[in-house]
């Protein structure tokens, strides 16, 4: 479609970044161009606008970019899903594996309530394994995960099994590789 046209020609393909052998997607042009960002923002606010949410999560750290303005545009709350060690207060947490090792993400254990529907959002979906620690986390800290997006999904990597498996099929993404 017109929407996910216009944002793959600003999405730049770095080759060997981080490491040797991966493609970065990288979004940042897609962020300069103020028609684009917005764009993305009411395209992304569009499929989230009969959920009935109370907050939106962004996945640190380019999640929060999204997920901050789509808060505005949606006119709910903002959660933070950092980093181990960034956020200040008590924090629950969630471990995840990762091809080589773990890696962790942590919430304040007051961001959200029981009762609370909450969307995560973030800019990429690769292989799931983020955005589905991100989704129980909230889950175990009592909301309902009512839908996961993200700008970009690769679909090879199948992310969306992983975050359906652990029961959270709403899935939907502007732009699929
Ligand atoms: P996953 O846990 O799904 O394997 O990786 C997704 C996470 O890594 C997201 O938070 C995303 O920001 C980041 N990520 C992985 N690969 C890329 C990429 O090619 N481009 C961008 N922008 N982010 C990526």
């Amino acid at each position: 479609n017109e929407t996910a046209k216009q944002i793959d020609k600003l999405i730049r393909n770095v080759p060997d970044f981080p490491k040797p052998g991966i493609q970065f997607k990288d979004i940042t042009p897609v962020l300069q161009d103020a028609k684009t960002f917005a764009l993305v923002i009411k395209t992304l606010a569009d499929g989230l606008r009969n959920e009935r949410l109370t907050a939106v999560a962004g996945i640190e750290s380019r999640g929060f970019i999204f997920a901050s303005a789509l808060a505005t545009e949606l006119g709910v709350g903002l959660v933070l899903l950092r980093k181990p060690g960034k956020l200040p207060w008590k924090t629950l947490r969630a471990t995840y594996q990762l091809e080589y090792g773990t890696d962790a993400i942590e919430i304040h254990e007051d961001a959200v309530k029981e009762g609370d529907r909450v969307a995560v959002i973030d800019d990429l979906l690769a292989t799931g394994g983020t955005a589905t620690a991100a989704a129980c986390l909230l889950r175990d800290a009592g909301a309902e995960v009512v839908k996961a997006m993200f700008v970009i999904e690769l679909d090879f990597l199948q992310g969306r099994e992983k975050l359906r498996t652990a029961g959270f099929p709403a899935i939907e993404s502007l732009l699929h590789y």
